[in-house]
């Protein structure tokens, strides 16, 4: 049996984590933190029956209260219910799956008590990796990842000595704009940039992922999780996203992980690592696949990805502006308030315009989130 707690349990990695468990039904769950979903977050609670059950919204807890009241589990809210979903005794691996920054203080409470964290929360790393990585270490705990990407990698690197890495060949599929140019990407549409080629996702990663801006993310994630210099991560454009990752070793051996699209495989393999298990779901037919294709990012179009490596190579707080201004211009095109390619131009302008903090605390990271926000605020506004 495993105890898990689930950050981010209605979204896409959430609900599939809940899957993941249903099917092997050896996987105990003692707290399910949500933002605002009551109706999903009671189906989960009925079905799972956690003792803590946590909605970011004070009111909605309020509601969620009321309609669980005939079962044993208590109803918390805010970040402090969140930190106590992430600390929840008894639970041996934290799922986080909250999308944002919001997800710092959780995973380093998490890290503090002890807890295997399955990590699915890009911003953690990317903004707080120098922090989070040490305190792991000193604590004993392991950073599983759930990104597709980055299992691949930590599946290729199984049994190899993380000295002889030559480098990191992190797959992109490129996205729904690949060979475009910025003229020709000016009139995108919201609905056109939810289209994503492979993968199903939420819709603030699937933008990401259009812009490149995801990829960047994840480089910045790689180099922390992996310890490897942003030097030595080659990103490698391979559209029909069948090849998940690869190490290239000192020797010249390159290790890949392949397979079929489907985010309950990395799920499952860091909730049950080093151990696989059988996952229902279709296979790679190669014959069928005929062929996989390669070739190199596009910086000049795409610029996301280039402006992810000048944060991650500066470091400090700059991947924290990078984050957050993409996590504000994203929104604000969800809403429909910008255009496409603002969401880049907006990401530029707030590290050109930001002074670099070495080495921030969280309490560092935070504010330079919000000047990050401030800035936009006061100067990206049509
Ligand atoms: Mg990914």
């Amino acid at each position: 049996m495993k105890t898990i707690s689930v950050l981010g349990s209605t979204g896409s990695i959430g609900t599939q984590t809940l899957e993941v468990a249903r099917n092997n039904k050896d996987i105990k769950v003692a707290a399910l933190a949500a933002g605002s979903s009551v109706d999903k977050l009671e189906a989960q609670i009925r079905e799972f029956r956690p003792s803590l059950a946590v909605l970011w919204d004070e009111k909605k807890a309020e509601e969620l209260k009321e309609r669980v009241k005939d079962l044993d589990v208590r109803v918390a809210f805010g970040m402090d219910g969140l930190i106590e979903a992430a600390t929840v005794p008894g639970a041996e691996i934290v799922v986080t799956a909250v999308v944002g920054m919001i997800g710092i203080r959780p995973t380093i409470a998490a890290i503090e008590a002890g807890k295997d964290i399955a990590l699915a929360n890009k911003e953690t790393l990317v903004t707080a990796g120098h922090i989070i990585i040490p305190l792991a270490k000193e604590k004993g705990v392991r950073i599983l990842p759930v990104d597709s990407e980055h299992s691949a990698i930590f599946q290729s690197l199984n049994g190899e000595r993380m000295n002889h890495i030559d480098k990191i060949l992190l797959t992109a599929s490129g996205g729904p704009f690949r060979g475009r140019t910025r003229d020709q990407m000016k009139d995108i549409r919201l609905e056109d940039a939810l289209k994503h080629p492979n993968w199903v996702m939420g819709h603030k990663i699937t933008i990401d992922s259009s812009t490149m801006v995801n990829k960047g993310l994840e480089v910045m994630e790689a180099r922390w999780l992996f310890d490897v210099d942003i030097d030595r991560i080659q990103v490698v454009v391979q559209p029909q996203s069948v090849i998940h990752s690869m190490v290239q070793f000192d020797d010249g051996a390159v290790i890949a992980q392949l397979g079929t699209p489907d985010m309950k495989l990395p799920i499952q393999y860091a909730l049950y690592y080093p151990e696989r298990r059988y996952l229902p779901g279709s296979r790679l037919d190669f014959a069928a696949l005929g062929s996989i294709t390669f070739e190199d990012p596009d910086p000049v179009n795409f610029p996301g990805l280039a402006l992810a490596m000048q944060a991650g190579k500066r470091g400090g707080s700059l991947p924290t502006v990078f984050n957050a201004a993409n996590e504000r211009a994203v929104a604000m095109f969800l809403k429909k308030e910008i255009g496409y390619l603002q969401i880049t131009e907006i990401i530029e302008a707030a590290m050109k315009a930001h002074r670099v903090v070495e080495d921030p605390d969280v309490d560092q990271i935070l504010q330079a989130e919000r000047e990050t926000y401030a800035f936009i605020e006061a100067n990206c506004r049509s």
